[in-house]
Formats: C-alpha cells, sequence, structure tokens
C-alpha cells in the first residue's frame, strides 16, 4: 500500500471501516497505531463516514468514500457477476468448459480505500438468478 502519510484523515477512516480485510495482520497494526497517532476514535472515524458517504461525488472519484485512488482491476465474468448480482453473457458462458479452461476477464476499477468495487453493472437490476448464482459460486470464491 502506498505511504500512510498520503491518506487523508477522511481516507483513514473508511480504510479502517471497509478496506482492512485485504491487508496482513501487521499493515493493520501500522492503520490502527497511524488513526492512534491523528486522534481518529471509532467515534470520529463513524462521524466522518456518515457526513462523507451523503456528499457528492466529484468525477474520477469513488462514490463511497470520495477518493481518488482508484486503481485499475482485472476480473473474471464469474467474479464480476458475483460481486454485482447482475449476470452477464460472459458469465455464463465461463461455466461451459473450454479448452485451456480460459476465462473471460474483465477490466474493472476498484476503489483502494474503502474497496468499493466499480462496474458498470454495479447498479443494473438485480437479476431473478442472483440467490441461485451466489449460492452456487460465491463458496468458491474466497
Ligand atoms: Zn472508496
Amino acid at each position: 500500500m502506498q505511504s500512510l502519510s498520503l491518506y487523508s484523515d477522511v481516507e483513514l477512516a473508511f480504510l479502517i471501516q471497509y478496506g482492512l480485510h485485504v491487508y496482513i495482520p501487521r499493515t493493520r497494526e501500522k492503520i490502527h497505531s497511524e488513526a492512534e497517532r491523528r486522534s481518529l476514535s471509532k467515534e470520529k472515524i463513524d462521524r466522518i463516514i456518515r457526513r462523507v458517504e451523503h456528499m457528492a461525488t466529484k468525477p474520477n472519484a469513488c462514490p463511497r468514500c470520495k477518493s481518488k485512488k482508484i486503481a485499475p482491476l482485472s476480473v473474471s465474468a464469474g467474479e464480476d457477476a458475483t460481486r454485482t448480482g447482475y449476470i452477464t453473457i460472459g458469465a455464463i458462458m465461463d461455466l461451459i468448459p473450454k479448452r485451456g479452461g480460459s476465462v473471460t476477464m474483465v477490466q474493472r476499477k476498484e476503489c483502494t480505500v474503502c474497496r468499493l468495487y466499480l462496474s458498470p453493472n454495479a447498479n443494473r437490476p438485480i437479476s431473478a438468478y442472483r440467490a441461485l448464482w451466489q449460492r452456487l459460486f460465491m463458496p468458491l470464491m474466497d
């Protein structure tokens, strides 16, 4: 991860609230001690998040934490369907075994602060097959 000094207090609050799971315990400890150094208590973090989540989102910023620390992410069509609940043709095609076991990859983005997954399918109407899909494939994705 980038040096914690490059994170604003708001970014650090969202990182602690939503993004810690991607880091190893030692890095998590560093993040918590940085928050302590800045006097970011649990209450203060909650206040920041409640305030920022409802703010308007600027272009190229994360809709949740408003950070511009957005990174490209390459995922399989199946994983995109699992994360968004929106089943695409690419995801269905990937269920059919192919020679060489290749899967359809799609280019997405992810906020590196709060780990919000950014996909054009994220806000589409939820497919009726969502529950079935998640029951079948979510255990395999973890
Ligand atoms: Zn974010």
